[in-house]
């Protein structure tokens, strides 16, 4: 949603298409990319409904350019999912399948979800991923406010700080602490600060994993 993680994911599906199919393939893709600053302030001033309608529109119109499959690169805005799958016909693949299958691929059993304020600590993204049969535990609150906090003072600006890196870890320690076997990046631009070097457990980057779910789904007979 941040152009730093719309251009991660981009980037990503065309290395991944590459891989997959060799020579000079690259992916066919339609992108709407909208003003962050907007969606930004629906989020945080609530207005959810707002924010449904104009991502609604972007998907309406991606449809009628002719788009066979929709994502949606922001973990976030999924709490709007049901408004932008009611607007049009084409499939939409959510970002928490893909995650939920991806823990449950690993076998994993409890995982830690880091994302925005929003997706901690509301239930659209975590009940998702817990329908697969997956716990979901969330940082304390002081942590999740840290989170957030780097996610839209740093990462969605491209700013990756050393320090912001050495916060993260500590989260992520206190999380395994408490029996986390994995954690699942649940915000597409956390996977610019930490990887797997950065965790003692298994990481879910969910803007790879997504971009590996639209390409199975695109490639499917
Ligand atoms: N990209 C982030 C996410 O995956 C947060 C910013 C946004 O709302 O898109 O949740």
């Amino acid at each position: 949603m941040s152009w730093e993680s719309s251009a991660l994911f981009y980037e990503l599906l065309n290395e991944l298409t590459k891989e997959r199919l060799g020579g000079l393939h690259s992916a066919r893709v339609l992108m709407s990319s909208v003003d962050f600053a907007e969606i930004a302030e629906l989020q945080h001033a609530g207005e959810w409904a707002r924010a449904g309608e104009v991502l609604a529109d972007e998907a309406r119109r991606l449809e009628a350019a002719g788009a066979e499959l929709l994502v949606l690169c922001t973990n976030t805005m999924h709490k709007v999912a049901d408004d932008i799958t009611a607007a049009v016909s084409i499939p939409f693949l959510h970002l928490g399948d893909a995650t939920g299958r991806a823990v449950v691929e690993a076998g994993l059993a409890r995982v830690a979800l880091l994302g925005t304020r929003f997706t901690m600590e509301q239930d659209f993204y975590v009940d998702r991923v817990a329908s697969y049969g997956v716990e979901v535990i969330v940082p304390e609150p002081d942590q999740r406010e840290l989170v957030h906090r780097i996610i839209y003072d740093e990462l969605v600006l491209g700013v990756v700080a050393d320090a912001s890196r050495t916060a993260y870890e500590q989260v992520i320690a206190a999380l395994v602490d408490r029996g986390a076997q994995g954690v699942i990046l649940g915000c597409t631009e956390i996977e610019l600060l930490v990887g797997a070097d950065n965790s003692p457990v298994p990481i879910f980057p969910t803007t790879l994993i997504h971009a590996r779910a639209a390409l199975d789904a695109a490639l499917a007979p």
